[in-house]
């Protein structure tokens, strides 16, 4: 029997919205290494709209990708030319820690204008109908979607809402994120250039302040939780960092947005999807609480939505589509792990360890010992699940100790070169 064909509406061309619409059509996802999962049988026939009401925007965004998001999509690194692989890093807490090292796997910073066209142009190669609209409400109407933007009215039998961590729209499906799990951004694009990516922590502070370098310009800026800090104080915190590393703002150009960081108990309620729809990427607030990190966890929001979708290739025609076993996918890979970091947030950011803030106290270790500057570098690039690297630290812990007494009693300097 032929299928009908269903329309799969996909809200926002950002990376989720992007990857979702060239997974499902291309009928394929990926594995780790970047290698192609085949599809198991013919898919149901599919037709993907992808709305973006702002394609060729340059988002507010740090745009650093790990080598976990460049290993499993390799095209990532194929493009690179307008990205900025950076090899080195220093980290400072407030003002007395600091440590410089080499990444063993550099951090490529993608401009977003750049980063969000290319995914976008392989959802379009793979078939997918972009629309530039902003969709403004959508409902039931017998039988399938009707979504009102300012240009039209569309139909659809499936949403897939991945337009960022502003949107309203997941509100009738899942309910609005309550401000406790936002984080506030505020930054610049300063037009200077530098080789060195920072990033500083600040006692009794839920949040940070960055400089990633790209190919023309810096982004700078700041995150704190929306809860306990307002944005004309970040703003301040935001540049003194700014005077003491000599980023100017002249000529800069200025950047706000809201940044998931969702709280324990909002990791543990999380709804992803039901019929007929499902949240992807910031929407969905799958964002790694501690790093900021989002990208990754969109783009693979977005393949795991897919897949979803593709495994009922071939069952009757149902309706609505249901995305079976997504939620649980995005559990087992991607939120489980991020609420422990949820928890971790608080004791790596506010909490003391051994009569020192932690994050300065892990500069110390990572600075004196070998053990722990692998495990820096392993969070930072990505290589490590926080449950592994919690596990690690525990182990960890009395060999660096080991390390440190050693060398203050042979009274050498720990060449954190030798990590690398
Ligand atoms: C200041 C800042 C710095 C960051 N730095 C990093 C970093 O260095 N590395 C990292 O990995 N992550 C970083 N992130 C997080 C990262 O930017 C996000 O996690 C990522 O962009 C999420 O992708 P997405 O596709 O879910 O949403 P988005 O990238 O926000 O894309 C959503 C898209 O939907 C469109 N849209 C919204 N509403 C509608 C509508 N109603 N109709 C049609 N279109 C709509 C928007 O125009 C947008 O293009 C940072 C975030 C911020 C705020």
């Amino acid at each position: 029997m032929v299928q009908p064909i269903q329309t799969v509406a996909v809200i926002g061309g950002g990376p989720a919205g992007s990857t979702l619409a060239e997974r499902l059509l291309r009928g394929c996802c990926t594995k780790p290494d970047g290698s192609a999962r085949s599809r198991r049988t013919d898919p149901r026939p599919l037709k993907a709209i992808v709305f973006e009401e702002k394609r060729g925007w340059e988002k507010p965004c740090g745009g650093g990708l790990t080598a976990k998001a460049l290993k499993r999509y390799p095209f990532l690194a194929d493009a690179m030319a307008p990205g900025n692989a950076v090899g080195e890093m220093e980290v400072v807490v407030d003002h007395d820690e600091s440590l410089r090292f080499r990444l063993r796997e550099p951090i490529t910073v993608y401009s977003r204008r750049d980063l969000n066209a290319l995914l976008l142009r392989r959802a379009e190669r793979a078939g997918a109908q972009i629309v530039q609209d902003r969709i403004t409400r959508l409902g039931p109407a017998g039988g399938h979607w009707r979504l009102q933007g300012l240009h039209g009215a569309y139909d659809a039998d499936f949403v897939a809402i991945a337009a960022g961590a502003r949107t309203r729209l997941r509100g009738q499906f899942a309910g609005d994120l309550p401000a406790r799990d936002f984080m506030l951004t505020y930054g610049y694009y300063v037009p200077q250039q530098e080789s060195l990516l920072r990033v500083m922590c600040f006692r009794d502070f839920d949040g940070y302040a960055w400089s990633f370098p790209r190919t023309r310009r810096l982004s700078v800026g700041i995150c704190g939780k929306a809860v306990e800090r307002t944005m004309p104080q970040l703003k301040r915190m935001l540049h003194c960092f700014m005077r003491r590393f000599s980023y100017s703002r002249d000529g800069a150009e200025v950047f706000a947005h809201l940044l998931p960081s969702l709280s324990i108990e909002s990791w543990r309620g999380l709804k992803l999807a039901g019929h007929g729809w499902a949240l992807a990427g910031d929407a969905a607030g799958l964002v790694d609480p501690i790093t900021g990190e989002g990208i990754y966890f969109a783009m693979r929001s977005g393949e795991l939505l897919a897949e979803s979708l593709l495994e009922q290739a071939g069952a009757p025609d149902v309706r609505p589509l249901t995305p079976a076993g997504y939620t649980e996918k995005v559990r087992a890979e991607i939120a489980d792990d991020l609420m422990v970091a949820a928890r971790a947030r608080r004791y790596f950011y506010r909490s003391t360890f051994m009569g020192e803030a932690t994050s300065a106290r892990m500069l110390q270790l990572a600075g004196r010992s070998r053990a722990f500057m692998i495990l820096l570098q392993d969070m930072i690039e990505g290589q490590e699940t926080y449950s592994g690297l919690v596990r690690r630290i525990s182990l960890a812990l009395p060999k660096a100790a080991w390390e440190v007494a050693a060398r203050t009693v042979g009274g050498h300097v720990f060449n954190d070169n030798r990590a690398a």
